[in-house]
């Protein structure tokens, strides 16, 4: 089969750029080895964070730096053998925190943060999947003054950049939210964001509109990518596609193919838990909610109220070590009248992540017609449909609506 593109991965990343280069006269052919939003993109918090102004730096503080150091925090964990094998991205990681590196990496960002909830909203419209977008925002709780204090300052700050947010008291509080338990006293409510009851929902109901436009979506192995003379090949499980052009766009598994092309890029794996519950009493949350203290999120899904973990380093695949998910549920409880878990086991996801806190999204160095689109670190759901416009501009030879040079794969020496 021939087509203008393949496009390699169908999480909330792939699907946008499909979605996004068929809207400008391409023929393409999306591949992945399971069906579309089945990976990262399913298991997420759901947030289309809009208010996240800056990307989550390396903390510099003492307090934090101890606290995280003895592995026993709740916001982030790691495997004591994988520490010497992640160090060196670390240190990286901790560089590109400063204050102004981590400027710069806020600056990079912020045109993309600012458009995240309208690309999301432009896909929405022509897929008909108004109910798996929510427009209500979302909640940073808090169990401490001081802690409140701090996410009132750091929405302060994120005013001038057109955030707008709502301070609330115990009592404000429990208007919103009349289920939350006494233990958290106050809250900052972030307007602006969206947030999804059902991400891969979300992700699939993008596919569906890309199929339906007559885009071909088919299952395959993008291990099998082949250089050919005149661009590129993949073995699918029916036929074999060739396009003068390809997208890599396999979220956290992006190295598997980049790797094989010869390209070394310090891609790393955060990973992440999450685990369904049957509110009691027919309670109900009506937005997600951070538990600041808590370190978790509380999501109100489809499925139930989702329980997302932080962060936990180790080898991307290793075999699953829940241990921070067990941390937090009986916080999460505190908090919210948690029933049964409403699954056996709970989900793992990684969140592909570069140290410089920003994606590589634009043309692959050394081999014409391949692109790249992957590592968007936290944000890669609320990010994934702006990617897909702006690189299917970069594509297609119009002036991308953002600055790309941020992204480009060659920041990292010889990429
Ligand atoms: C616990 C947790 C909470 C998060 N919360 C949020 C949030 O609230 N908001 C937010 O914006 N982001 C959040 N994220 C991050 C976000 O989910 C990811 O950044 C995003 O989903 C990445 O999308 P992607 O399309 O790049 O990757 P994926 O969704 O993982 O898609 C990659 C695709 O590639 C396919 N693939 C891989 N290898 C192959 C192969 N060899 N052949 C064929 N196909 C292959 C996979 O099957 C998959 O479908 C969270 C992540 C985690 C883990």
């Amino acid at each position: 089969m021939q087509t203008d593109v393949i496009v390699l991965g169908a999480g909330i990343v792939g699907v946008s750029i499909a979605v996004h280069l068929q809207k400008r006269g391409r023929d393409v052919v999306l591949i992945d080895r399971k069906p579309a939003g089945e990976e990262t993109s399913y298991g997420n918090a759901g947030l289309i964070e809009r208010a996240s102004i800056a990307p989550y730096a390396f903390p510099r503080d003492i307090g934090s730096l101890l606290k995280y150091g003895f592995n026993t925090s709740t916001e982030v964990r790691y495997h004591l053998s994988f520490l010497p094998r992640i160090a060196p991205w670390l240190f990286q990681y901790w560089l590109h925190s400063s204050p102004s590196r981590h400027e710069v990496a806020t600056r990079a960002m912020r045109p993309l943060i600012e458009r995240c909830v309208e690309a999301h909203a432009e896909l929405v419209a022509d897929a008909g999947a108004t109910p798996l977008m929510r427009r209500n925002g979302w909640l940073k709780v808090a169990r401490r003054q001081s802690t409140l204090d701090q996410e009132i300052a750091e929405a302060k700050a994120y005013a001038e950049f057109g955030i707008t947010y709502e301070v609330l008291d115990a009592a404000g509080l429990r208007e919103r939210e009349p289920h939350l338990g006494e233990v958290v006293t106050g809250a900052v409510h972030l307007k602006d964001p969206a947030t999804s009851p059902d991400p891969g929902g979300l992700t699939k109901a993008y596919a569906a509109l890309f199929e339906r436009r007559g885009g071909r979506f088919l299952t395959g192995d993008a291990t099998t990518l082949e250089k050919t003379g005149e661009g590129w090949q993949v073995t699918t499980e029916g036929e074999t596609v060739t396009a003068p052009e390809a997208v890599l766009a396999l979220g956290p598994w992006s190295n598997d193919v980049f790797e094989r092309l010869g390209y070394r890029m310090p891609l790393a794996i955060k990973r992440g838990y999450h685990m369904h519950y049957t509110p009691e009493r027919n309670a109900v949350l009506n937005h997600p909610v951070l538990d600041v203290d808590g370190g978790f999120v509380l999501a109100p899904m489809n499925r139930g109220v989702r329980l997302t973990t932080g962060i936990e380093f180790a080898p991307r695949d290793a075999p699953e070590s829940p241990t921070q998910l067990a941390a937090c549920e009986p916080l999460a409880r505190e908090i919210f009248p948690l029933g049964d878990p409403a699954e056996a086991e709970p989900w793992m996801g990684l969140r592909p992540c570069f140290p410089d806190m920003r994606p590589v999204i634009g043309p692959a160095p050394r081999h014409a017609g391949m692109w790249f689109a992957f590592g968007h670190n936290h944000h890669g759901f609320t990010l994934g449909p702006i990617t897909g416009r702006i690189l299917a501009q970069m594509m297609t030879g119009e002036t991308p609506e953002v600055e790309t040079d941020w992204f480009r794969a060659d920041r990292f020496g010889r990429a």
